[in-house]
């Protein structure tokens, strides 16, 4: 990893307190945001405002999520060292970045070729290479690499990605905001069964970029 400064080292204590403050618990999920180089992943120019709780323009007018968005979707996913992690909408690769500091096996897909090679650069400085990054559409998922344990969405889905939810392992959960795209979307939790069927929980509203079909 890249050498940083102690001012953004301060920074980023300061905004895991932020996240403490705001009710996430899980110490193994505050000690990745606390090792994980947000500033890295913001573009250059805007590394001191990497750890204000609050979500970022990247490149083709997407974003990077909110720390605190970031924090409670992954704890929603119950990550375990070991889980086949998929995520659709990698962005910056923050997310993924997480995911990997928590020992998952993360498979990260964008749509845009653009964000996913910058993504690639953002995760390799930052050290986490084992990260894999695909090009494509989340709708479709990765087939040839599914089952998975996990699968974060991290982009608003106007319907339940059906195609998705199969790739889920039965034990299996995914995490997804649902709903549509210019207003909140309800945070979901989707559990496959042990019998292959899925029962949902929702967990609040959030507002993401959609959740587009096709790539770019
Ligand atoms: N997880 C990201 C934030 C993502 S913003 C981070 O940590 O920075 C949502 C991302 O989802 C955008 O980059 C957007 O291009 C991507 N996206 C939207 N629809 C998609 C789709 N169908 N397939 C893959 N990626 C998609």
């Amino acid at each position: 990893m890249e050498s940083e400064n102690y001012l953004l080292k301060g920074l980023r204590r300061r905004m895991v307190e932020d996240l403490k403050a705001k009710g996430i618990k899980d110490k193994t999920l505050l000690e990745a945001f606390a090792k994980v180089p947000r500033h890295f992943f913001v573009g250059r120019g805007f590394e001191e405002w990497a750890y204000r709780d609050q979500a970022f323009q990247i490149d083709c007018d997407q974003t990077i999520s909110q720390p605190y968005t970031v924090a409670l979707q992954t704890d929603l996913l119950d990550v375990e060292p070991g889980d086949k992690v998929l995520e659709i909408g990698t962005g910056s690769g923050y997310q993924a970045a997480i995911l990997a500091e928590l020992g998952a096996e993360v498979y990260t897909v964008e749509r845009f070729k653009k964000l996913m090679e910058t993504a690639k650069k953002n995760l390799k400085k930052a050290g986490y290479t084992q990260v894999k990054l695909f090009y494509g559409d989340g709708w479709q998922g990765l087939t040839e690499y599914a089952p998975f344990d996990k699968i974060l969405v991290t982009a608003a889905a106007e319907s339940m990605p059906e195609k998705l939810l199969e790739q889920l392992k039965p034990g299996g959960q995914a995490v997804i905001p649902i709903g549509e795209v210019n207003a909140s979307q309800k945070m979901h939790r989707i559990r496959r069964k042990a019998d292959g069927s899925f029962s949902k929980t929702t967990h609040g509203l959030f507002r993401f970029v959609p959740m587009l079909k096709g790539k770019k």
